[in-house]
């Protein structure tokens, strides 16, 4: 179906930060398939990790745990940093994290008569029901209305706004990236979620934290939250997670943190075929297990800091650049984005432009310092032709 577009080409082989196409032609990923390729492409402790899971036990029934199911949860709650009593439960994407947050939090409200929902605007999380619900962006949301109620988008990055809202009373959850992803990588002022995190526990309130895009090393943390400059200190009551997980295998995952959270949904209340199947599950034993052995942590962390200023001054129409770790939006002074990113493409790299003046790069946690300099290097001439294009001239690069 043509949910997407027509496709931007067709790749057919990768490794490491690199992609090639059908015609033989080499692409830097800067995106990493959205915040997903932790690993970049082919990275051969993945796919020795999943190959030798597949080749003992693919899958079976959530009627029965598998080892690598459960090394996993231990592993996720360990840098979760979560409380004892916390749980894990496992989905095959970000939106279906998401669902289960928003069934967490129903159940949590209707023990207490409450059913308000509280979300941010500009929010991104998911494209089923419940998850879009939770999203702003009126495009998505109201071809498929009615969705689930309840739900009410308060300002971005506004206590006030937050305040105001938890003071009309009745809410049983709050959802909210860290930082916000397809919005164009907008991080709250540092302060917010502590805020966020006060009011919820006044009001007895869920603190779910949707870190499906800027979990698992994205921004220079373990979860995006972890960062002093995001959300330093702050506990929630639910994490979802997805993306970057399993380093390209499908699988999301919802950390519930203590054991209230972590009882709100009881036999019968939820469930999944697919979800904890043993090979994801190894395909993110091994993504984390890469992460820290490699310390990549501390390389998205440095480089992410190096590369934002120097793409700063790449070009006078960068107006800004935006985001933590590897999480990256630049930002531009008109609204050519779309055209920039064509003619990034035709350079040789991939990337993405989640607004109309905004360039999105998510790479591979594995990127290089020299590769991203062959980015900063070629953009100068990739945002003149972008400019170029978008002003109906010949823009190929
Ligand atoms: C991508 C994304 C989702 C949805 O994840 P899918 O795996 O595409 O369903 C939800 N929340 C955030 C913040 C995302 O970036």
């Amino acid at each position: 179906m043509n949910t997407f577009g027509p496709p931007q080409g067709v790749l057919v082989r990768g490794e490491g930060a690199y992609v090639w196409d059908a015609d033989g032609t080499r692409y830097l990923d800067l995106l990493g398939g959205i915040a997903v390729n932790a690993l970049g492409h082919a990275h051969p402790t993945l796919v020795s990790a999943v190959s030798a899971q597949l080749g003992t036990l693919g899958h079976v029934s959530n009627f029965f745990a598998t080892p690598t199911q459960v090394t996993l949860a231990e592993r996720l709650l360990e840098v979760a940093q979560a409380p004892s009593g916390s749980r894990v439960f496992f989905t095959n994407s970000g939106t279906e994290a998401n669902e289960a947050a928003f069934k967490m939090i129903r159940r949590h409200g209707a023990a207490r008569g409450t059913s308000r929902v509280l979300a941010l605007e500009g929010a991104f999380h998911g494209r089923t029901m419940g998850a879009l619900a939770l999203t702003h962006k009126a495009a998505y949301r109201e071809p498929f209305e009615p969705l689930p109620g309840g739900v009410e988008h308060v300002p971005f990055d506004d206590v006030a706004a937050l305040e105001e809202a938890f003071a009309a009373g009745g809410v049983a959850g709050l959802v909210i990236e860290p930082v916000q992803g397809e919005a164009g990588v907008r991080t709250p002022a540092p302060g917010y979620l502590a805020a966020a995190r006060e009011l919820a526990t006044r009001h007895d309130a869920l603190l779910v934290l949707d870190e499906v895009q800027t979990g698992v090393g994205r921004c220079g943390a373990w979860l995006a939250h972890h960062d002093p400059a995001i959300g330093g200190g702050v506990v929630p009551d639910v994490v979802t997670l997805a993306k970057g997980l399993g380093g390209g295998i499908p699988v999301g995952a919802v950390i519930a943190y203590g054991e209230g959270p972590a009882t709100l949904l009881q036999p019968g209340n939820h469930g999944t075929t697919f979800g904890g199947n043993p090979v994801a599950a190894a395909a993110a034993l091994a993504t984390l297990h890469v992460i820290e052995r490699d310390d990549l942590l501390a390389h998205v962390s440095e480089l992410g800091r190096t590369w934002r200023s120097d793409l700063a001054a790449a070009h006078p129409l960068v107006s800004e650049v935006r985001g933590h770790g590897l999480l990256i939006a630049v930002e531009l002074a008109q609204p050519v984005a779309a055209a920039v990113q064509t003619a990034a493409l035709a350079a040789g790299f991939i990337v993405n432009a989640p607004t109309p003046t905004s360039l999105r790069l998510a790479p591979p946690l594995i990127l290089t310092t020299e590769q991203a300099a062959t980015f900063t290097r070629a953009l100068p001439a990739i945002i003149d032709s972008g400019v170029r294009a978008a002003a109906g001239g010949s823009g190929a690069a």
